[in-house]
């Protein structure tokens, strides 16, 4: 396990405005990491991640027969910082009957005729019930503020100045809706360097089993970075809340991602009070008539 305290050091502290170029992108963001040195430090994200993954198996069983709380995990990043591989991974060990992963893309134009929370709403996990959103209303507030020609048709009037500050007041409250009916939020933003997406992309382009990663559309959006930058800085700093934090994930190095994104949802569940549901008396003796019957068999 990673101390918490290093862990802590990733979380964006609610009201604390951050610059996301403070934030390393590498993998010695957290002093834990720096402290075991880089040698050591790839093993150590292995044994870290593999018992984080026995321990998720464990706790999501927990949180299903505990039928409380559902767990959404948001993952925002630019594109090729590994949310998809990440998830995969992450996730390799939990009962796919209790989980489930939604990409969000474009819009449609059904999606886009309805408020921008709608399709959204309907992917929510239930109770008991791990979410993944690859992609979400982030989207909104941050492709779609790098680019406002893709925003709905909205009633003249309704792009005032404070357009964008009310969708992060509606995601505010939308979040802690959803907190406050048994919702647990995570919201990870793999933090990637411009250097490393040029490497991954020039893979997609060299090996030709990764060919079809590549997308035209990648390269044109990455001549946005300053930009994308300066959406992503502003939308964590008004949406990192208690209820719903935002977690800076250095993207760099696959090993440390996953390790720590591992290390943060496990020891979440684990803050839970979840239990297994009380057998009542009555239970009991229900099931010891049960076993009478079978032995008499
Ligand atoms: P990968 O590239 O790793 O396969 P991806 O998440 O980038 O995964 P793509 O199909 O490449 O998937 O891209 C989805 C695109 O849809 C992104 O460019 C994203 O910005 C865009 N998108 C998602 N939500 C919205 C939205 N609400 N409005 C406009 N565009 C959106
Ligand atoms: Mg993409």
């Amino acid at each position: 396990m990673i101390k918490k305290k290093y862990i802590d050091l990733l979380r964006v502290e609610p009201g604390k405005k951050i610059s996301l170029k403070d934030y390393d992108t590498g993998w010695a963001q957290t002093e834990e990491f720096k402290e075991i040195g880089k040698d050591n430090l790839k093993k150590r994200a292995s044994d870290i991640l593999e018992q984080n993954l026995e321990d998720l198996t464990l706790m999501q069983q927990l949180l299903y027969a505990d039928d409380r709380y559902s767990l959404l995990i948001v993952f925002q990043a630019m594109d090729a910082a590994g949310k998809d591989g990440t998830i995969k991974h992450v996730m390799s060990g939990v009962n796919p009957q209790g989980c489930q992963v939604f990409s969000f893309k474009k819009p449609s134009a059904e999606e886009l005729d309805h408020n921008f929370l709608w399709r959204y709403m309907k992917c929510l996990p239930e109770r008991g019930r791990i979410g993944i959103f690859n992609r979400s209303y982030y989207e909104d507030v941050l492709v779609v503020k790098v680019h406002p020609e893709l925003l709905q048709n909205l009633p003249d009037g309704k792009r005032g100045k404070s357009f964008w500050e009310d969708r992060y007041e509606d995601i505010n409250a939308f979040e802690r809706h959803l907190e406050r009916n048994g919702t647990v939020i995570l919201k990870f933003f793999l933090n990637v360097s411009k250097k490393t997406q040029k490497e991954r992309f020039m893979e997609r382009l060299d090996r030709p089993e990764k060919n079809w990663k590549f997308s035209v559309s990648d390269v044109a959006e990455r001549e946005h970075w300053g930009d994308y930058m300066d959406v992503y800085e502003n939308a964590i700093n008004a949406t990192s809340t208690k209820w719903a934090p935002w977690y800076i994930i250095p993207a760099d190095n696959k090993w440390a991602t996953r390790a720590l994104i591992a290390d943060i949802i496990a020891s979440t569940l684990r803050d839970l009070d979840l239990k297994f549901p009380e057998v009542t008396q009555a239970q009991l003796e229900m099931l010891a008539e049960a076993r009478k019957k079978l032995e008499a068999e």
